[in-house]
């Protein structure tokens, strides 16, 4: 077939947030688009259960990325995605969390539109959401925290720095993505720009998945709390941090 780059009328892409990991918190509109999939193409963090709601017939691509290894380039996902609609295809483009937070679903719609194919987007729930409702931890609390920031522990590809002093605020809550092998770095960062070393803490490895665990500690033991996580995990840095103690629930 030819792959030649012509408007498609009848391939539909659906790009589909899976939630942090328990298969159940994925939403019923997510789970009817799976379930019509003639092609699912998802990554690494998306659970096998939600991947068994598909019908056995569709075909499963996995161009799941590890952080400094990557299974398939960004590039040729897009050409997958692109590829695949102009068969005529009914793909679900499936992602962990919400495409839309540190999830490149942007970049892919940019490159769908290029190609005229119709989309839409399902949001799931992003692990910031999802991770820490199941650690006991409110993002935002009137008596803590007035505002909430997801921020990349990537070093970004230009060198750009993040903008420290904006996030060093107390009554502000931190959600670090990517950050375990980044954490040395955000404590000196938010230490030199005035955030209490006391600040409290939390890393969540695994959230909302039976293996979940909760790490606790302050701005000042981060680092050290860090080399005994794994990966997948968020860091949140804020006052909300120490309510974990009181308010966790899940995997009690
Ligand atoms: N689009 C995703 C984020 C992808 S970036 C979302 O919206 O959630 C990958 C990072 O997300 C991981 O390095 C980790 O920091 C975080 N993450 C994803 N799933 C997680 C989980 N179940 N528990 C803790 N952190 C998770």
């Amino acid at each position: 077939m030819s792959t030649n780059i012509t408007p498609s009328n009848s391939g539909f892409v659906s790009l589909v947030g899976a939630g942090p990991g328990d298969p159940d918190l994925l939403t019923v509109k997510g789970l009817r688009v799976i379930r019509a999939a003639d092609v699912l193409v998802y990554d690494r963090l998306v659970s096998k259960d939600i991947l068994a709601m598909a019908d056995p017939a569709a075909e499963m691509i996995y161009v799941g990325k590890k952080l400094d290894f990557h299974c398939v380039p960004q590039d040729q996902i897009n050409q997958i995605l692109v590829q695949k609609a102009q068969q005529g295809k009914r793909v679900v483009r499936l992602k962990g969390g919400d495409s839309f937070i540190f999830g490149r679903g942007g970049e892919e719609l940019e490159e769908l539109a290029k190609f005229g194919i119709k989309y839409e987007v399902v949001p799931g729930i992003t692990a910031a959401a999802g991770a820490t409702a199941y650690a006991g931890i409110p993002l935002t609390h009137r008596d803590h925290a007035q505002s909430v920031q997801f921020i990349t522990g990537h070093v970004q590809k230009d060198g750009r720095e993040i903008e420290w002093g904006s996030l060093a605020q107390s009554n502000n809550t931190l959600v670090f993505y990517m950050g375990l092998k980044q954490s040395g770095h955000i404590c000196d960062k938010l230490i030199t720009h005035g955030l209490a070393a006391d600040t409290p803490c939390a890393i969540i490895e695994n959230g909302t998945r039976p293996e979940q665990r909760v790490l606790s500690g302050t701005l000042a033991t981060l680092p050290e709390l860090a080399k005994g996580a794994v990966s997948p995990a968020l860091i949140v840095v804020g006052s909300v941090a120490s309510l974990s103690e009181h308010l966790q629930w899940f995997n009690q």
